[in-house]
């Protein structure tokens, strides 16, 4: 499958055309001219061990010392209810953010919901096939799992879990080979009652220390000049992959990513630096 999954990226860049990689689904005729030599599977991803009781754990950020790391994440926001106004042409999605990472060697881990790798099955693809980033769970339905968040709808408990497992089905069926066991809250509310419901799925929840203060932003500078405050070593920063909702953070990358080499930092997926807490690094 990971021979497949290369050679379907390498028509992607030869092609230099997204719409030429087709549909989510490869044609099954594809996968007879896959030797049948079976593919090494990759290392499973560092998680963190269960919290008291095996309540889901929850990881906030690196290890402050031995190093200059910073994660930034982007949440790919789509409402289980939103539909109607995609297809009355609004974009919860932003390619052009994704085409400056990619320019600027950026690696990122975006918390994908499950609705939005629906509505963009190409795109969730190519970022689940891109090795600079990963994907990871933001739900399926970005409903709140705790009541009172932001004003988004509320899922009740018992269909928590099936929420998130919900998401990591429409991630496959899009053609992200390996969504990671990582779990962004929306709004990232959270409870005990949320933790406990989660903890058969084995995720390890993933909220930030940084807001990136995106959402609904106007003035790219001012996005920038927040993170650039507020990053420290080890930081995770949450921001956003959604046009409508977040129009400026493709700028706000651009000076946010010179600047923060300028200064030593080297960034990393979040799965690097919850390897690095899970191995013993401090925080
Ligand atoms: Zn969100």
């Amino acid at each position: 499958m990971i021979r497949h999954a290369r050679s379907v990226i390498t028509v992607c860049v030869l092609s230099a055309a997204l719409a030429a990689c087709g549909t989510a689904d490869a044609p099954r005729g594809g996968d007879t001219a896959v030797p049948s030599t079976p593919a090494p599977s990759p290392p499973a991803p560092p998680t963190l061990a269960p919290g008291p009781a095996g309540l889901t754990p929850v990881f906030t950020s690196g290890p402050r010392t031995g190093g200059k790391t910073v994660a930034l994440t982007f949440d790919a926001d789509m409402t289980a209810d939103q539909g109607p106004r995609a297809a009355e042409g609004e974009r919860f999605d932003n390619p052009q953010l994704i085409a400056t990472l990619r320019a600027l060697k950026v690696p990122a881990t975006v918390f994908m919901t499950g609705r939005w790798a629906e509505q963009y099955p190409i795109q969730a693809r190519g970022i689940g096939r891109d090795p600079l980033f990963e994907v990871a769970n933001h739900s399926y339905s970005h409903y709140a799992f705790t009541a009172d968040c932001y004003g988004l709808p509320t899922i009740d408990e018992d269909r928590m879990r099936a929420d998130v497992e919900r998401a990591y089905t429409a991630f496959r069926r899009a053609g992200v080979p390996d969504a990671k066991p990582y779990f962004r809250f929306p709004g990232g509310c959270y409870d005990q009652r949320a933790l406990r419901a989660l903890s058969a799925t084995g995720v390890t929840a993933v909220q930030w220390d940084v807001v990136g203060g995106d959402a609904f932003a106007t003035d790219a500078d001012a996005v920038a000049r927040q993170v650039l405050d507020w990053v420290r070593p080890g930081s995770v920063v949450v921001l956003h992959c959604t046009r409508s909702a977040a129009p400026t953070t493709e700028r706000a990358i651009r000076t946010i990513v010179p600047e923060l080499r300028r200064q030593g930092y080297r960034f990393v997926k979040v799965s690097e630096l919850i390897g690095a807490v899970a191995s013993g690094g401090l925080t």
